[in-house]
């Protein structure tokens, strides 16, 4: 039989009634035997997310506050949920023994990860699936990082010996047997290890939406959701913030070979999206995947004549913004130009610095800054048997009468990224959407 491994967030998880449908989705397929739950969500858009409490609560303790009413309050979310599930069982030792580590500081990753630990609990037992705790599985090394390859031989030799088990998300053990947790959103990442580590066929990361889709919905209404898309196309849209997945999810079970499926618990038979290693374009729907941008960002560009012969220009350039701390998103440069694109945020706290650096570290003959960029990254694997994609985009940006301020193809035809000023960068996504989707629906 398959295996396949199912990550539920918070939102899935949030109350009674969405345990119940996650319940319903595991029951229907017996393939789904390894379940990491992350810790309840918020239940409408003005409450609180469980593992925000959490942390709130923990600081009010270190601060030797009142954390009591507002540890009533989590309390009250479990209870809550195993009422409504007319479930038989009590969580209150475990409470104890959390209020006490409180008052002991046990960490602030300690506090947060007890909100998936406890979900855990109540999961496991409504489902009658065994409870693995991440912390006996899920190692971290000295260097605060993942040990994915200890990791993976715990998990295994764990649950081969449980038919079924429920795996809290977001949390492992450090080599002093503390609790550490990911940054947040980690559950997708214990979903992740889980799955390489038995080799699953399938990573199911079970949310509240179908999948990816082409562009932000808030800017264009109800844009089409992405069907297939490959790990690289992903990171190319993630790093302009498409952010349905934690980035560090990708890796273990990329290694692995094994495809993510994104659902949707609250719309289980929408196909949602498969996120693959390889995929050809018979079933693309259109040239391009997915459009992704960011407002904020800078160029500096650095004119110099006789640029292009002088050797070590451009490392002496980025070295400049290596010492500040500072990474490049992109490079454009011509002959005797060369622009490098920051975020704004980070190069306004040192530009004065990064300038006089720049003029001691190559001499050159101008500077400029351009303050007022917004990327678009344009990504589809359509793109590379596709003839006239630029050329498509850039005549849809003429005609809403947007400036290309900037154009960025890699090598691999994967994506265009263009810059434009950072009003027209609503009015950019709607006119490429319009062009390669709207237009052929
Ligand atoms: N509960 C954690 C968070 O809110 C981890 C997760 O949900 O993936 O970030």
């Amino acid at each position: 039989m398959a295996t396949k491994v199912v990550k539920f967030g918070g939102s899935s998880l949030a109350d009674a009634n969405q345990f119940i449908k996650v319940a319903n989705i595991i029951k229907a397929d017996p393939s789904r035997k390894y379940v990491v739950p992350s810790a309840p969500g918020k239940r409408s858009s003005k409450d609180t997310k469980v593992t925000d409490m959490l942390y709130a609560c923990y600081d009010t303790a270190v601060r030797g506050g009142d954390f009591i009413p507002m540890f009533n309050e989590i309390k009250k979310r479990y209870t809550d949920i195993i009422d409504g599930l007319g479930l038989d069982i009590s969580l209150d030792s475990e409470f104890e023994t959390i209020k006490h580590s409180f008052m002991a500081r046990a960490g602030r990753d300690y506090a947060a990860s007890r909100g998936e630990y406890l979900n855990g609990k109540i999961l496991s037992s409504y489902l009658g699936f065994a409870f693995v705790d991440a912390a006996e599985v899920i190692y971290f090394g000295e260097n605060s990082k993942l040990d994915l390859e200890q990791t993976c031989r715990a998990v295994k030799e764990r649950l081969d010996k449980v038919g079924n088990a429920v795996i809290p998300g977001f949390y492992g053990s450090m080599p002093n047997d503390t609790v550490k947790t990911f940054s947040r959103g980690g559950s997708d990442i214990t979903g992740s290890i889980v799955a390489a580590a038995m080799n699953a066929d399938l990573y199911e990361n079970w949310t509240d939406v179908s999948g990816f889709l082409v562009c932000d919905p808030r800017i264009v209404p109800n844009p089409e959701p992405i069907q297939t898309i490959t790990y690289h196309e992903l990171r190319e849209l993630a790093y302009m913030g498409a952010g349905v997945l934690h980035e560090e999810a990708i890796f273990p079970v990329r290694k692995a070979g094994i495809p993510i499926n994104i659902k949707n618990t609250n719309k289980p038979d929408d196909p949602g999206t498969m996120i693959v290693e390889q995929a050809g374009c018979d079933d693309c729907k259109f040239t391009i995947t997915g459009i992704a941008g960011h407002r904020g960002f800078a160029a500096i560009t650095i004119e110099k004549d006789m640029m292009n012969s002088e050797l070590g220009f451009g490392r002496k350039v980025l070295e400049v913004f290596e010492n500040h701390g500072i990474s490049f998103e992109h490079m454009p440069s011509g002959i005797d130009t060369m622009s490098i694109v920051v975020r704004l945020d980070e190069l306004a706290e040192c530009e004065e610095d990064v300038i006089k650096s720049l003029r001691d570290a190559v001499s050159p003959d101008k500077i400029e800054i351009d303050r007022d960029i917004a990327l678009i990254a344009i990504v589809g694997r359509g793109m590379k048997s596709q003839r006239g994609t630029a050329a498509r985009i850039f005549a849809a940006l003429a005609h809403a009468k947007i400036n290309v301020k900037m154009i960025d193809q890699g090598s691999s035809e994967l994506n265009v990224i263009v810059g434009i000023g950072n009003e027209y960068f609503e009015a950019a996504i709607k006119a490429i959407y319009a062009i390669f989707v709207s237009e052929r629906l």
